[in-house]
Parts: structure tokens; C-alpha cells; sequence
């Protein structure tokens, strides 16, 4: 099924059908709990005695130090963004370019533990994550203190409904009021949105635009439980891949990073190439 043509996409937890012509494929060399690469990019923590300390706290808290020498790679400028012009006819599902990236992006929230911003931070891994509203609500500490690590908070809606099925007031409401939470912990704007199980319309496309988006993004790879799924027929230059937070997320990750060192990618933060 070719990118684009599909409007339905992932279950919230099963491999997405946006990829379902290869929603069975798994990449055999890329073992559960293989070797970890951690690569050093242009994404930077921000400064702060406050921050400083959390950053401490949680990197003591790993119990399971991943590889140090692989962090000094190479780093990715921001001079080096590819333009992107978005047509605003349907979602960008990976970045058309030569370079040598990839993105690592992680949807909903459903497993918020500190362990996971720690893996993030500790392997200073450019991530980009899109929490619903209703992840965000409960524990809006650990979204500012994502955001503060770094990470970069974006829109995915605030109760994750198939917004195909939604009316335009709906659809606009369900974007809009998530771009408010997004502000709120992340102290920006919201500039990306996502689909909730990559299920969109073109009134989703004028809604994301109207609440003041400027790109709304799929993906071309999922990770799940391990499990590695390619829509492009592996991970590619501008790939974009799609985790969870979830119990998995390490393993998830772990396998990203694999499998981005074995193509040659290094990861790289969405927001700087999508601007
Ligand atoms: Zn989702």
C-alpha cells in the first residue's frame, strides 16, 4: 500500500496499517537487546542548576549504563536543514533527503516513568514526542521535565479519537485545545501535529493548519515490542520512526538505535529539519 494513499494507520498499540504491506516484516539482525548506539547531535540540554540536578538524579538512576563510546559521533548541525515545504494535500511521512538522518519519534504516554526520559537524556538521543492531552493532564511534571531534557513536545490530540469520524468543530477542538497544553508545558508553541493511528481527512489537514500548525507528520518505520517495520522497504535518509511509551519503550529504543547504526543514520531532531 503505497504512503499517502492510506488514511488508516496504527491501532495506538499494533503496528500501524499505514504500513500494513509490510506490517508482518521484522528485521532478523536487529536482536532484542542487541548492542545500543547512542549517538551525540546539535540537540542540547539547556542549562540549569535545577535542571542539572534532574538530569543527575535520573542519570544515577539507571541501573544499566548503556555504551559511552558510542556517543562521540558525529553531530548534526542545524545549518544542515533540508526545506521542507508542506503540502498541505496530505502528511509528510518521511523527510525527502540525502543526508544521512533519521527521526525517532514517540507517540501517546501511556507508560510515563522517569527511566525513559533518563534513556533519552543519557544517550542524548534527539527525540521528538507526541503525548494526547489526556497523558499530559495528570502528570504535567513529567512533561515539563521532558521538555526540559530536552525533548521536544508536540500535538497529537487530547483524547486520541479517529478523527475521520469527527465533525470540522470537532476535529479543530480536538488540535487546538492540544496546542494549549502544549504551550503550557513545553512554554512553545506546538509547530507538529500527529494523527491518532495516522487516520486523517482533509478536513484534519485544514484543522491542523488552522489552529496553527505547520506540518503534520506520519512515519515510514514503526518499532514495536522489538519488532521493526519498514514501509520504504528499510530505514532510509529522513526515515521517520514511530515508538510508544510503553513498557517496551527501552527495547523499542535500544532496536531503533541498532538499526539506525547499521544503515548509517544518525538520529536527528525532527523540529530542526521541519521548521
Ligand atoms: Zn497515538
Amino acid at each position: 500500500m503505497a504512503l499517502g494513499t492510506s488514511r488508516v494507520g496504527h491501532q495506538g498499540f499494533s503496528v500501524p496499517a499505514v504500513v500494513a504491506g509490510v506490517s508482518n516484516m521484522t528485521e532478523p539482525e536487529v536482536a532484542a537487546g542487541s548492542a545500543v548506539a547512542g549517538t551525540r547531535t546539535g540537540h542540547r540540554v539547556p542549562i540549569s542548576a535545577g535542571i542539572v540536578a534532574a538530569i543527575a538524579s535520573l542519570t544515577v538512576a539507571l541501573m544499566v549504563p548503556w555504551p559511552t563510546t558510542v556517543l562521540a559521533a558525529q553531530r548534526t548541525e542545524k545549518s544542515t536543514a533540508v526545506p521542507v515545504t508542506m503540502d498541505w494535500s496530505r502528511p509528510v511521512y518521511y523527510l525527502p533527503t540525502n543526508r544521512r538522518v533519521v527521526f525517532i519519534t514517540v507517540d501517546d504516554g501511556i507508560d510515563r516513568r522517569n527511566r525513559w526520559l533518563s534513556l533519552i537524556s543519557s544517550t542524548r538521543t534527539p527525540v521528538v514526542m507526541f503525548p494526547t492531552g489526556e497523558m499530559v493532564t495528570p502528570t504535567p511534571r513529567y512533561w515539563k521535565l521532558a521538555a526540559a531534557l530536552g525533548i521536544r513536545v508536540e500535538n497529537h490530540t487530547v483524547s486520541h479519537p479517529d478523527l475521520r469520524w469527527l465533525s470540522r468543530y470537532d476535529q479543530r477542538w480536538q488540535i487546538c485545545h492540544q496546542s494549549i497544553t502544549v504551550r503550557a508545558i513545553a512554554g512553545r508553541r506546538a509547530t507538529l501535529f500527529r494523527a491518532p493511528y495516522g487516520a486523517w481527512s482533509s478536513t484534519t489537514m485544514w484543522a491542523a493548519r488552522s489552529c496553527g500548525l505547520k506540518y503534520v507528520v506520519q512515519w515510514d518505520t514503526v518499532v514495536d515490542h522489538g519488532n521493526i517495520s519498514y514501509a520504504r522497504g528499510g530505514l532510509q535518509p529522513g526515515s521517520i520512526v514511530l515508538l510508544h511509551l510503553r513498557p517496551d519503550f527501552e527495547l523499542d529504543l535500544q532496536v531503533t538505535l541498532a538499526a539506525a547504526r547499521q544503515a548509517g543514520l544518525t538520529p536527528a531532531l525532527l523540529t530542526d529539519y521541519l521548521r
